[in-house]
């Protein structure tokens, strides 16, 4: 289930005083299985970007293929396409409006046609995945901590079975040992289903632990596609593009490279920096 974009390009409200290019010549590759980081600043394209991915926004110039088939071809299927890359936005626990927890986690198997057991099935399946207590299943949404909001919320998109699953800025929001938990839970899911997860961030912090690869965007355009470690290194830039502590996130990378046991986790780059 690879993705790959090429030449893309995205302008908002072409044609008008609003006009604004987003994305400028992007060519990527996404193979399947691997945790890709992307960050930068506010501004820089991520989001709109990750709409490409499902089909929510149609680039201005440029293609996309999903696991080898373009998908602006005339027939191919967007709504599997959608299901099949589970787009869990900024601040998704906006998006939880069902009486109760399961309901919520139900929406996405009904609309795929599963019959009211198998909804609730994969339901509980997906809440057991991102470590939601059964004692909230029938809570209100609206009862729950920011944490456990956000877990429902992912829960509804992991409900889907998506074969990736991308995250716009999951920790938004959040405590920094929120944070923690939030995507340890989400590097646990990597491993425990055969998904690619991509996490858009600005925070450095949020991507430092887990990611494979770490695409830096930068005025709608990347910057850097690399080994974290190996973006990282490129600090002083990083910086000047406006990125938090990348230099605090350099030396913790390059230590553990080195053999010795350093945990980088949101907590501990927000204290050293
Ligand atoms: P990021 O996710 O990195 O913060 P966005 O993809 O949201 O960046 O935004 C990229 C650029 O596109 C920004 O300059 C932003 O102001 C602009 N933009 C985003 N959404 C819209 C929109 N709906 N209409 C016009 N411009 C937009």
């Amino acid at each position: 289930m690879s993705i790959k974009l090429e030449h893309l390009n995205y302008i908002y409200s072409p044609g008008t005083a609003y006009e604004k290019q987003a994305l400028k010549d992007i060519c990527l590759e996404i193979p399947h299985g691997e945790f890709v980081g992307i960050i930068g600043h506010t501004g820089s394209g991520k989001s709109t970007l990750i709409q490409h991915l499902n089909g929510l926004i149609r680039a201005t110039s440029g293609t996309i293929y999903y696991n080898g088939e373009d998908i602006y071809k005339e027939g191919y299927d967007m709504k599997k396409l959608r299901s099949q890359v589970g787009l869990v936005f900024q601040y998704p626990e906006h998006q939880l409006f069902e009486v109760d927890v399961l309901s919520d986690v139900c929406f996405g198997p009904k609309n795929q046609g599963f019959s009211p057991e198998e909804c609730e099935e994969k339901a509980r399946e997906a809440l057991k995945l991102v470590g939601l207590k059964e004692k909230y299943y029938k809570s209100s949404p609206f009862e729950l901590s920011g944490g456990q909001k956000r877990r429902a919320a992912i829960a509804g998109v992991l409900a889907m079975d998506p074969n990736v699953l991308v995250l716009d800025e999951p920790t938004a929001g959040l405590d920094p040992k929120g944070r923690d938990e939030i995507l340890d839970q989400i590097a646990y899911l990597h491993q425990q289903r055969d998904m690619t997860v991509i996490l858009v961030s600005h925070s450095m912090e949020d991507i430092a632990k887990y990611a494979d690869r770490l695409i830096v965007m930068n005025k709608g355009q990347v910057l850097y596609n690399d080994r974290p470690k190996m973006v990282f290194s490129h600090y002083q830039e990083l910086e000047q593009i406006g990125l938090a502590a990348p230099q605090v996130t350099y030396i913790m990378h390059d230590l553990k490279e080195k053999g010795f046991d350093v945990k980088v986790t949101a907590t501990t780059v927000a204290e050293a920096a």
